[in-house]
């Protein structure tokens, strides 16, 4: 099965692909994760990324295209997160021989509650485990027991206006590109972890259900 989440940052995309990779034995792609990576690692990705990702700017597709095509290619069944977030990055995906999407799950959340999530993100230094200080967590993660919880250096709030703005420019039009396809289903972002993954995990089934009817 080949999946797909799209939705604005902040909308909780990592947790939910985190819980459909281990429902569904797909593998996960996080390109953000994936660039935070090789920029730690100081991989030659990573120093071409760091300055558009420190900057809350999107990475060129030339620099991330060859990636994750290469990625996808090794996975066959996955689910991506943070990837297409452009037409150009959509139209990309489309034209991998290997690729055919099965759903496309679109995690609405509005703006201020995407804000007020982000400015209170909390990331495990460790195990990448994503917690809130609204939540009350501080210090050490819950999840792992071990690492320190950090913001992440893009949450603050001028880069996090910046990435919204570009999600509404560049990101949007590719919630319409899936919807023409009738691969895309959009789901309730708000409410509990899972709340939101039984909502996810409906339409998903919903798509595959309808993509296996017209096959
Ligand atoms: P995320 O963790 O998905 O919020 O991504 C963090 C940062 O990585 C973004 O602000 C971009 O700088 C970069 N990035 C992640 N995915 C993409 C993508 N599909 N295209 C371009 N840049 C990306």
């Amino acid at each position: 099965m080949q999946l797909v989440l799209i939705g604005p940052p902040g909308a909780g995309k990592g947790t939910i692909a985190e819980k459909v990779a281990a429902r569904y034995k797909l593998a996960r792609l996080s390109t953000g994760d994936m660039l935070r990576e090789a920029i730690a690692r100081g991989t030659a990705l990573g120093a071409r990324a760091n300055e558009y990702v420190e900057a809350g700017r999107l990475v060129p597709q030339e620099i991330l295209g060859a990636v994750v095509a290469e990625r996808l290619r090794e996975a066959k069944d996955f689910v991506l997160d943070g990837y297409p977030r452009t037409l150009e990055q959509a139209e990309f995906l489309s034209g991998l021989p290997y690729v055919e999407l099965d759903a496309v799950v679109y995690v609405v959340v509005p703006e201020e509650e995407v804000v007020s999530r982000l400015a209170g993100r909390l990331v495990c230094s460790v195990c990448g485990g994503v917690t809130n200080a609204d939540d009350g967590a501080a210090g050490i993660c819950e999840f792992c027991g071990s690492g320190r919880l950090e913001p992440r250096a893009d949450d603050q709030p001028d880069t996090v206006r910046k990435r919204y703005e570009i999600y509404v420019a560049e990101t949007e039009p590719v919630v319409e590109y899936y919807r023409a396809a009738s691969i895309l289903r959009a789901v309730d972002g708000t409410g509990s972890r899972e709340e939101v993954f039984a909502r996810v995990e409906a339409a998903v089934k919903a798509l595959v259900a309808s993509g296996d009817d017209n096959r």
